[in-house]
């Protein structure tokens, strides 16, 4: 999304507090998708300073995705400062320079830059505790229920039977 710095390059050296709400589309990490509570937010200070627009401040970004060992729900906020400096070019010439971040007229586009903050900022796998020990193996789970099997068994050795004959006095 685009943000207006006509404040600044009609007053250029002053600083201007800036609130920019940016979208940031999923992530897929390693085959987890990463979803980002849209809009983030982004805000700080810009100033202009001949053709050179300072702007720095946070980027604040709420996004939930699953912890990857128990894949239960996990929620998490990136907060990711930034301090970057785009040129103010009039002609389409000086955008060539794809290493140097640029704009032209009064707006600034902030998308790029927000998503590459929140991607780098992202951790390779989310956890939802740091000793989340992940999932039981599928054999822990069919041995415990077969020992509560037998527990009940043992405890009503004449269930079976006292089923039988409750049967045939209905009849
Ligand atoms: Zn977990």
């Amino acid at each position: 999304m685009l943000l207006d710095v006509s404040s600044a390059l009609r007053e250029p050296g002053k600083e201007f507090a800036f609130i920019h709400p940016e979208n940031i589309p999923p992530q897929d990490i390693l085959g987890e998708t990463v979803t980002f509570e849209n809009p983030v937010r982004m805000d700080g200070v810009f100033s202009m300073t001949d053709d050179t627009l300072y702007i720095k401040g946070k980027l604040t970004a709420a996004l939930t995705t699953r912890c990857a060992n128990c894949l239960e729900p996990v929620a998490d906020t990136l907060v990711v400062p930034f301090d970057e400096v785009f040129t103010h070019v009039d002609n389409r010439a000086g955008m060539e320079d794809e290493e140097q971040l640029s704009f032209q007229g009064s707006k600034v586009e902030l998308g790029h830059l927000a998503l590459t903050l929140a991607v780098l900022e992202l951790p390779m796998r989310f956890l939802c505790r740091e000793d989340c020990e992940g999932l039981l193996p599928e054999n822990q789970h069919n041995q415990q229920a077969n020992a509560c099997q037998e527990e009940l068994d043992q405890e009503h050795p004449f269930a079976a039977l006292q089923q039988l004959l409750t049967k045939d006095q209905e009849v």
